[in-house]
């Protein structure tokens, strides 16, 4: 937006610089109030995960579940990640953010465990600067043995986007993270640019198609080539492919045709409370970790 003003003022001459100037004062006001606020989110133990649940194309079992950060911010309201999580890696705060995030998920994974439910894998999302901090493989290992949490049962989430970002770096932290056999899945897939050779050599497990191409599966035919190149790509590589963002019955049944093995997205639950997760988890009483 503060683009598009600058293009406008240019472009069009004096009079419109003071709507920029204006946006722009309003614009780093609100990143002051942000910022001021999201410093002590921390302390104030306003952060919050909500999970979403990952699901088996063929069977309908409940495979995995999606921890996404909540903020929930006494000025501001309830913060969705895109609004403040650049923000966070801007200023550093992601780092200790991501722990708090990665010691809630494996806790909670282990309270549903106490409490009798089916034994889960619980994907945690770690953004780039989390993955070039060097500190990030010993937290991992160290929130395991505190929290007694199987590794398998923890899946690192990482962006295609911040893989690329700097490859070298991503293969060597993600051999370690899968030395100590925790998943690793790309976020996100198929907007991040990697060749099919970075592909190979990256230590994962799963690619997620990025739900960009997911939104119109139904009738898009673009988007459902990209798909289903994307699951036959994962297939020949033997990664498991999980589509994110399904939404209708629709994309259910083209990605349940085309043998993706699993979906995440609104169509079967939306991001919830860990209560609501736990119900949703008891209802579907089977056993499955793939
Ligand atoms: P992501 O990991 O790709 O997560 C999927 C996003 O899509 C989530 O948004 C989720 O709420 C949303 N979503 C799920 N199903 C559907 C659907 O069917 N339709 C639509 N329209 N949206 C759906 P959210 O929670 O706002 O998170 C946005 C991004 O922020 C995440 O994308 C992830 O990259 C990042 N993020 C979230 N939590 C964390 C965290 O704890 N740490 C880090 N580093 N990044 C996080
Ligand atoms: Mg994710
Ligand atoms: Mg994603
Ligand atoms: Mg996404």
């Amino acid at each position: 937006q503060a683009d598009m003003a600058m293009y406008c003022a240019k472009d069009e001459g004096k009079n419109n610089f003071q709507f920029y100037a204006t946006e722009l004062e309003d614009r780093s006001l609100v990143r002051m109030r942000l910022e001021h606020n999201l410093r002590c989110a921390l302390e104030k133990q306003q952060f919050e995960l909500a999970y979403q649940a990952k699901i088996s194309l063929a069977e309908g079992q409940i495979v995995g579940v999606e921890a996404l950060l909540r903020w929930h911010c006494e000025e501001l309201g309830t913060v969705l990640p895109g609004q403040f999580l650049p923000l966070a890696e801007e200023l550093g705060l992601i780092v200790p953010i991501g722990r708090w995030v990665l010691e809630t998920a494996c806790e909670q994974n282990m309270a549903w465990q106490r409490a009798g439910l089916p034994a889960v894998r619980i994907a945690v999302n770690i953004s780039a600067v989390q993955l070039s901090d060097h500190t990030l493989v010993s937290h991992v290992r160290s929130v395991l043995e505190r929290t007694g949490m199987p590794p398998h049962l923890l899946e690192l989430e990482i962006t295609e986007t911040a893989v690329m970002q700097n490859i070298a770096n991503a293969v060597a932290q993600l051999a370690e993270i899968k030395k100590l056999g925790v998943m690793i899945a790309i976020d996100d897939f198929g907007t991040g640019y990697s060749s099919l050779t970075q592909l190979r050599d990256l230590p994962v497990d799963t690619l997620k198609i990025d739900r960009s191409f997911v939104n119109e599966l139904a009738t898009n035919t673009t988007d459902q080539s990209i798909a289903r190149a994307i699951i036959t790509m994962g297939k020949n590589l033997c990664l498991n492919v999980i589509a994110e963002g399904v939404e209708t019955p629709e994309q259910e049944a083209f990605l349940r045709a085309e043998a993706c093995d699993a979906m995440q997205g609104f169509y079967f639950s939306r991001p919830g409370a860990a209560e609501v997760f736990a119900e949703l988890l008891e209802g579907h009483a089977q056993r499955y970790v793939g």
